[in-house]
């Protein structure tokens, strides 16, 4: 029996559907050039993909077909050799779709495998978000910033070739360079590309992870129910109406705060999440009314408080909110616990605004929407510019 070699990339549904297919089918048309068989297929049936909802696609490569049929006979691989995470607030870790309830994003990566991602962050600042292992793997950071090359919008701004280059660098007995370069001219018929690919090959370092260093915090998990502890029937019981929000200093109760499912926590699938200034608020109600998830809890005075174990992220209250800089769109590495940002306007009101102000005046621009025309031309140019300065 040969060997065989997986990697999986871990991507945000929709925004980044066809990179992700990209950079999984490239290895696969890549090993298939050194004389390897392999497969490349997306993971569809627990992660129904929605607009950001973390996904994962596969390739599965083998030295030979025999290997390969007795790899692909799992229907998924329990440990791979890269994992590749082309967002990086993916790294606080990947609630696919009800179950497996947060998994970090490194569960998969083999003792002494490596974790691919793109990002402008520092390799600490990476570390300290995702998950301790017990076992040491490495770190390759291929310089970007977060790429959506969706399912609608193709955004080409070479971050798929970029990752194609740095696999062959991390593992080169799967796939050579020059199979990486032959596979992008001949599916991509652009030079460039090749180049962005030659020079993310030149640039990929890898920094060792040792085994404990990360994140410390116990991943939840929840059973699955089994089929004896089904209701019968297809009735499903109702989520009650939920309570009313006690103020932490006052001691006022009032407003609501809906109930909401209690094991799908959307702790993980945003890139950005909504800062609101409390001050400024004209209790319009249109963030409450436009969420498209339920997300605002309301307080006693009639506020609107963005609860993040609801949020997912999308950016609808920050687009419908009258008031400049009343609702903004913040990068989710920007934050470690998801508290009530009201709770903490009320405990400390101008401890609150610097921190809203410190967290509102560095916010990257957002990326997962096409908000004006000319916006991704703006934004490729400044991602190849990265590519070719490195
Ligand atoms: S970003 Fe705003 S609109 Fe979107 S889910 Fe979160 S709170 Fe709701
Ligand atoms: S949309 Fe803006 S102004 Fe209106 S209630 Fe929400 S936060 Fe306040």
């Amino acid at each position: 029996m040969g060997r065989l070699f997986a990697v999986e990339i871990v991507y945000r549904g929709i925004f980044q559907k066809k990179l992700a297919a990209n950079i999984s089918r490239g290895i696969v048309l890549a090993a298939h050039l050194d004389g390897k068989p392999g497969m490349s297929f997306g993971r569809y049936g627990d992660s129904p993909e929605r607009n950001g909802i973390p996904a994962k696609y596969f390739a599965i490569v083998a030295d030979d077909e025999l290997t390969l049929e007795e790899g692909m006979a799992k229907y998924e691989p329990k440990e791979v050799d890269v994992t590749i995470c082309v967002d990086d607030t993916l790294f606080k870790g990947v609630e696919s779709w009800a179950w497996y309830g947060l998994q970090p994003i490194n569960q998969l990566t083999k003792p002494n495998g490596t974790l691919i991602v793109t990002s402008m962050e520092p390799p600490e600042k990476l570390m300290s978000m995702a998950h301790a292992k017990t076992t040491p793997y490495n770190l390759a950071i291929v310089k970007g910033t977060r790429s959506f090359s969706g399912l609608w919008v193709y955004k080409d701004d070479h971050s798929d070739v970029r990752i194609l280059g740095a696999i062959a660098k991390v593992l080169p007995e799967m796939v050579s360079l020059e199979s990486i370069k032959k596979t992008i001219l001949t599916e991509w018929h652009d030079q460039v590309k090749v180049a962005s690919a030659e020079k993310s090959y030149k640039l990929t370092t890898k920094v060792p992870v040792k085994p404990g260093s990360g994140n410390q915090e116990t991943p939840y998990r929840f059973d699955l129910p089994k089929w004896h502890e089904m209701g019968e029937g297809i009735a499903i019981p109702c989520i009650t109406a939920g309570k009313p929000v006690e103020d932490p200093t006052t001691h006022v109760q009032g407003g609501i705060r809906p109930d909401r499912n209690q094991v799908f926590k959307k702790f993980s699938t945003r890139t950005m999440r909504p800062v609101v200034n409390f001050e400024t608020c004209i209790k319009c109600t249109l963030c409450w009314l436009q969420c498209p998830d339920t997300c605002f809890d309301v307080t006693p005075e009639g506020l609107y408080d963005a609860n993040m174990e609801a949020c997912c992220g999308c950016g609808v209250c920050e687009a419908v909110c009258p008031v400049e800089k009343c609702v903004t769109m913040v990068a989710e590495t920007e934050f470690n616990d998801n508290a009530s940002q009201w709770e903490m306007w009320r405990k400390d009101s101008t401890g609150y605004l610097t921190w809203l102000n410190q967290k509102i005046e560095h916010r990257p621009e957002r990326s997962h929407g096409f908000r004006y025309l000319g916006q991704y031309k703006e934004q490729v140019g400044e991602m190849l510019q990265i590519a070719q300065e490195g």
